[in-house]
């Protein structure tokens, strides 16, 4: 096709305003390698090591290998549900429904077959006592897509202690690749927290209140699964940050693809514009890089943009 001249500067004027899908030459050399320092070594399991490792676009590349057991420890882990309809918000974690955080105190307990307008939840017994999901079979029973039975109208927690054994492995690209089509966020996550805990894609909301169930997040925004141990759902200002010298939004954390992730508002209190379907936008400091969502979206980020590396958890 032979652009006219209009045409032409049509694009030009497009992709200077940073909206096209692949980023300006300028701007491809501003991404920033990843740093490991930024990471709090005491909470890995092993000194991060460069290793080369597959990405998903089939190239072998440079790869920071970070082990981890992902369980936070600058800040506590829980509490999830409370044990009493009297109970303060601070026994509980919180909720999420359309954008809102809500506190799960033993008011919201009590209270939620109104909030969802329907009346088969029942969470708590006749002495206000709640039904929370104590031990490792009830956990078990409960977090996963068929919840069984008996553990239908439960509050669901699982403790991280359960699993700290399990050992989870990231491999991340060291030099971010930007890629012209994103990919969807699978079961190995989308990226993790300078504390080595992992973010986690959305949790599966549907699944859960379909059987009455709530899996309520800490106010750090994280909970326990048996597959991934503690992760986040949601990014609330608990974890290191790095700060940004021109007042950007702090960074905290990076994407399985290397690029970085940034909190969602900036030193001032403004919140990050021009955010691709993904969460991310690129600046001439930063390149390409993702701000996470807001607290009660159940989404840090959407997609990936760039050649992703791996995360495995091994029991
Ligand atoms: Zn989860
Ligand atoms: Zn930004």
């Amino acid at each position: 096709m032979k652009l006219s001249r209009h045409t032409f500067f049509l694009i030009l004027c497009y992709c200077s305003l940073g909206s096209c899908g692949t980023p300006t030459k300028a701007l491809k050399e501003a991404v920033q390698p990843v740093d490991p320092s930024n990471f709090i070594q005491e909470n890995l399991l092993q000194k991060i090591e460069k290793v080369k490792h597959k990405l998903s676009d089939g190239t072998k590349a440079d790869c920071y290998k970070i082990v981890t057991n992902s369980q936070a420890h600058e800040h506590p882990m829980g509490p999830w549900c409370p044990n009493h309809i009297e109970d303060s918000k601070e026994k509980g974690g919180i909720w999420f429904d359309k954008g809102k955080v809500y506190d799960v105190d033993g008011h919201f307990i009590s209270n939620i077959g109104a909030f969802y307008a329907d009346s088969k939840w029942k969470l708590y017994n006749e002495d206000g006592s709640i039904k929370v999901t104590k031990t490792q079979e009830a956990c078990e029973g409960a977090a996963k897509p068929n919840v069984e039975d008996i553990y239908k109208n439960h509050c669901v927690e699982c403790q991280p202690s359960f699993y700290k054994d399990h050992i989870t492995t990231y491999f991340i690209p060291v030099n971010p690749i930007y890629q012209s089509r994103s990919s969807k966020l699978g079961r190995d996550g989308l990226g993790l927290a300078f504390n080595g805990v992992n973010f986690d894609p959305p949790a599966p909301t549907d699944a859960i209140l379909k059987a009455h169930t709530l899996a309520p997040l800490d106010d750090c925004g994280g909970h326990v699964n048996p597959h991934a141990g503690y992760h986040y759902h949601a990014v609330t200002g608990c974890t290191k940050e790095v700060l940004q010298k021109d007042g950007h939004a702090p960074m905290i954390g990076y994407a399985l693809d290397g690029f970085g992730i940034f909190a969602l508002y900036d030193q001032s209190g403004n919140k990050a514009q021009g955010l691709d379907d993904c969460g991310g936008h690129e600046d001439s400091i930063r390149g390409y890089h993702y701000h996470a969502g807001e607290p009660g979206s159940n989404q840090i980020i959407a997609c990936l943009n760039g050649s992703k590396g791996e995360m495995k958890v091994s029991h």
